[in-house]
């Protein structure tokens, strides 16, 4: 996601006015967070919704097919609010329910076993008040579009709303004839009704997030992008499209038009394009983007902006991480959002060019040094507010944590690492720990200290580096101390030295709050440089 409060690691200029509403908006209407459900698991849900320019005459079914993980179940809950529920019906048979204002309740008339598979229709309805927002755009026209994240699926389907259970999704939409229905998935059928209204079947096989489980309902317009992979034999074809206001079309047409090379990028990078077909959509979404698996929704002002690369590149890497590899747990955010922001400025260095990377790498570690979080670790405590998960560490900072992994380890040992942990986690989900464990795997290092220091500690290094020659013994002598209050950080150190006819780079290993090393040279050096690359998060001055 693109969160709008947050100056991130991309290259692009977003219009100031879409950050100050939407940042109170979110706070003021974000729930607590609710732990996974754990006597079930979701496999697949179907949604059918009807809807049109009224919020009031949403009514809607769901199926949830799912697997019981405990013994004895004799009710299942879902997360619902603000809905009226008709009737529920427990494989084919009308059952029991309770609604509790946050949890549907479902008697399923029989003591289930673990792996038994029960199937959960619920009829219901009403105007829901957040998750599936209904209102008119920036022409004054009605729309309808799904945003879901973090918790907000709840307020429009009954099901399991957090990103640890993802399961495969059919929408069922049935809207009026002039409007254009896009969403998660392929298109699998578009019927005309007799009642005048259209119904479009979109489904996905690949099991996905709840908070990317969206729909898009208007008047759009629809055109290809490009494709991408259609000529590679191991690489599936991509077709990327934007679903876009008629009013915007061209523009958006020139602004979007580097989605298939990102695609094809990230697709050579990491591993294959992980869903059936790509579309930007221009929507509601309170975000200024947000990484929908396979439907990338887009705040509707990038009809208004002049550039959307770095928008495009961040939600586009979401594809990979985020949505094929889902963080399992709130906390580990960046496994979503670190990973998107870093992949996104690794598009722009390798393509664009090494200084464009180093250019958005110091954007984000000001952006991250400037940031609220700093004494607070990457991997936090649960926070009451998920909105306060999208902040400086899980951008910035995670992005970092990666760029520092990567020089550490190297490109190749680093990208085999990313391409392991992406085809091993495909449509899975993954902790920190599951990362760490790949890493190491395939670097064969113990990176118990890297993760520890950068992941679970707060902070960052400051350091100063002081200098003195010895034209005797032709040495210089160099005092690297650490200043910051969180504790000595470990990490190698660049110096750059120049003299007459000569200039020499070395590494130093730091370790500790003071270290002093010895560095022969063959004569007095004239400039010396330290962190001269920037590869450490944090400020390193050269004192003397
Ligand atoms: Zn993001």
């Amino acid at each position: 996601m693109w969160d709008l409060r947050a100056d991130t690691f991309g290259i692009l200029v977003l219009a100031a006015c879409l950050s100050a509403a939407s940042a109170a908006d979110s706070l003021a209407q974000s729930q607590a967070p609710r732990g996974p459900e754990s006597t079930i698991d979701v496999l697949g849900y179907r949604v059918a919704v009807d809807v049109g320019p009224d919020a009031d005459e949403f009514r809607a079914s769901a199926e949830i097919r799912f697997l019981v993980t405990v013994e004895g179940a004799e009710w299942v809950g879902f997360d619902l609010v603000g809905l009226t529920v008709d009737s529920v019906a427990v494989d084919g048979t009308r059952a029991g329910h309770e609604l509790t204002g946050e949890r549907l309740l479902v008697e399923l008339g029989r003591s289930a076993g673990v792996g038994d598979t029960v199937v959960v229709q619920v009829y219901y309805g009403g105007a829901p008040e957040d998750g599936l927002i209904f209102s008119d755009n920036h022409n004054g026209r009605p729309t309808v579009f799904a945003d879901n994240w973090p918790d907000r699926a709840r307020y429009w389907f009954p099901g399991v709303d957090h990103p640890s259970d993802k399961a495969t999704v059919e929408f069922r939409v049935r809207a009026p004839r002039d409007w254009r229905v896009v969403a998660v998935g392929e298109l699998r059928e578009v019927i005309d009704t007799e009642d005048g209204t259209r119904l479009w079947i979109w489904a996905t096989d690949r099991p996905i997030p709840v908070y990317t489980m969206v729909l898009g309902a208007g008047e759009l317009v629809e055109r290809e992008l490009g494709t991408s992979g259609c000529d590679v034999e191991t690489s599936p074809c991509v077709h990327v499209t934007q679903w876009t206001y008629p009013e915007d079309e061209e523009h958006l047409l020139r602004l979007f038009r580097r989605a298939p090379e990102m695609v094809a990028f990230f697709d050579s990078l990491i591993g294959p394009f992980p869903y059936e077909k790509l579309a930007l959509v221009q929507s509601s979404t309170r975000f200024g983007g947000m990484e929908n698996s396979s439907a990338i929704f887009l705040t509707e002002r990038v009809g208004r902006m002049q550039s959307a690369d770095g928008l495009l590149a961040h939600e586009i890497a979401h594809q990979w991480f985020g949505d094929a590899v889902t963080e399992r747990e709130w906390p580990h955010v960046w496994l979503s959002e670190g990973f998107a922001t870093y992949f996104s400025s690794v598009f722009f260095e390798l393509v664009d060019g090494a200084d464009v990377g180093a250019a958005s790498r110091a954007r984000s570690e000001s952006s991250y040094l400037r940031s609220d979080y700093v004494a607070r670790p990457v991997i936090d405590v649960e926070p009451e507010n998920l909105f306060r998960v999208l902040n400086g560490n899980s951008y910035q900072k995670g992005a970092w944590v990666l760029h520092m992994l990567r020089s550490s380890l190297g490109d190749e040992t680093f990208f085999a690492g990313i391409r392991r942990y992406y085809s091993d986690h495909l449509h899975g989900t993954a902790l920190s720990a599951d990362f760490q464990k790949i890493m190491e795997e395939t670097s064969g290092e113990d990176l118990g200290w890297f993760f520890e220091q950068w992941l679970y500690r707060p902070g960052y290094p400051e350091v100063e580096v002081a200098h003195y020659w010895d034209p005797g013994e032709r040495v210089l002598h160099v005092y690297v101390r650490q200043i910051q209050p969180w504790g000595a950080f470990r990490f190698p150190l660049d110096l750059q030295v120049e003299g007459d006819g000569y200039s020499l780079r070395r590494t130093f290993e730091v370790r500790d709050p003071a270290s002093a090393f010895e560095w022969e040279l063959p004569g007095a050096p004239q400039r010396v440089a330290a962190d001269p690359d920037n590869e450490i998060l944090g400020p390193v001055d050269v004192v003397n």
